[in-house]
């Protein structure tokens, strides 16, 4: 099938290109937001300025991170965000979003519907920026904010789950169907509000450790952990921190997950 023109555009697919085009979805998501003058709002993945345009109604100043570089000199040269917006024509992926917010002095506020083929690295790089960011809103693919958002014993339940629910507190902002978008995707929608939870900053053996045991638990998430996770940690223990071996993978809380990276991080295992 012919990939129908947006507004003089030919969505590439292998930038994720789907145009949000609901009027209504588009000020739900900025009511979510609610960005006000002076704080520092960061959109990735602008495209046609659907979400962008709307924003600079309301403010004075916006950054956005753009890779497709006929976007970026659209947006560059768009007469109503003309002054007020500032142009990173890259990789999300490769931003340095710890140096700009240093840069800026501020935390940042960031918001897009994202690429769906990068959302999932995209937002496990934006935590290893986690101190510098103040809140964050993306459109995902209703699968990954399925499991972003779901709880112990669900079966969305896994290794995203955890690693995000350790860095933020996240609540469904609203369901997105396809026909929001051109061209619609193949799936639905949803977009989601991240708050980082500001804990004390652990160390990145820890973090490598609460990554290499879920990766382990969820690898064989139907064993009981004594089996999935014995050569990391014995059954003796397990018992000790009052985590029963007899659990599933999908069973043990974050703040358990938590606690047996501690373990494996300070060498008590
Ligand atoms: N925000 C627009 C909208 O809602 O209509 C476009 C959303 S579209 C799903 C994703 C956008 O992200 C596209 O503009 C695409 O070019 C851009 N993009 C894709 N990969 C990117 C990356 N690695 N870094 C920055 N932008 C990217």
């Amino acid at each position: 099938m012919m990939t129908q023109m947006h507004h003089g555009h030919k969505p590439r697919k292998r930038f994720g290109q789907h145009f949000l085009h609901d009027q209504y979805i588009i000020d739900a998501i900025i009511n979510a937001i609610a960005p006000q003058n002076g704080e520092l709002m960061l959109e990735i993945g602008p495209g046609l300025g659907a979400i962008t345009q709307k924003i600079g109604k309301l403010i004075d100043a916006l950054t956005v991170i753009e890779i497709d570089r006929d976007l970026a000199s659209r947006l560059k040269h768009h007469s109503s965000l003309k002054g007020k917006i500032t142009i990173f024509q890259q990789d999300a992926l490769k931003f340095d979003f710890s140096g700009f917010s240093k840069k800026k002095n501020q935390l940042l506020r960031i918001f897009g519907n994202l690429p769906y083929n990068i959302s999932t690295p995209l937002i496990f790089y934006l935590f290893s920026h986690i101190s510098v960011i103040c809140d964050m809103y993306f459109m995902l693919q209703q699968e990954v904010a399925d499991r972003l958002l779901a709880y112990p014993g669900n079966k969305n339940y896994g290794r995203l789950s955890v690693m995000s629910q350790y860095y933020c507190r996240m609540f469904p902002v609203i369901p997105v169907p396809p026909n929001a978008f051109i061209p619609p995707p193949k799936v639905n929608s949803k977009v989601v509000r991240f708050i980082p939870i500001r804990t004390v900053q652990q160390s990145p053996q820890f973090i490598y450790d609460l990554h290499h045991i879920t990766t382990e638990a969820f690898n064989q998430r139907r064993k009981k952990i004594r089996n999935s996770l014995g050569y990391l940690i014995s059954s003796k223990r397990l018992i000790e921190m009052n985590i029963s071996p007899e659990l599933r993978a999908e069973d043990v809380s974050v703040f358990q997950y938590c606690q047996l990276a501690e373990k494996l991080a300070k060498n008590d295992q």
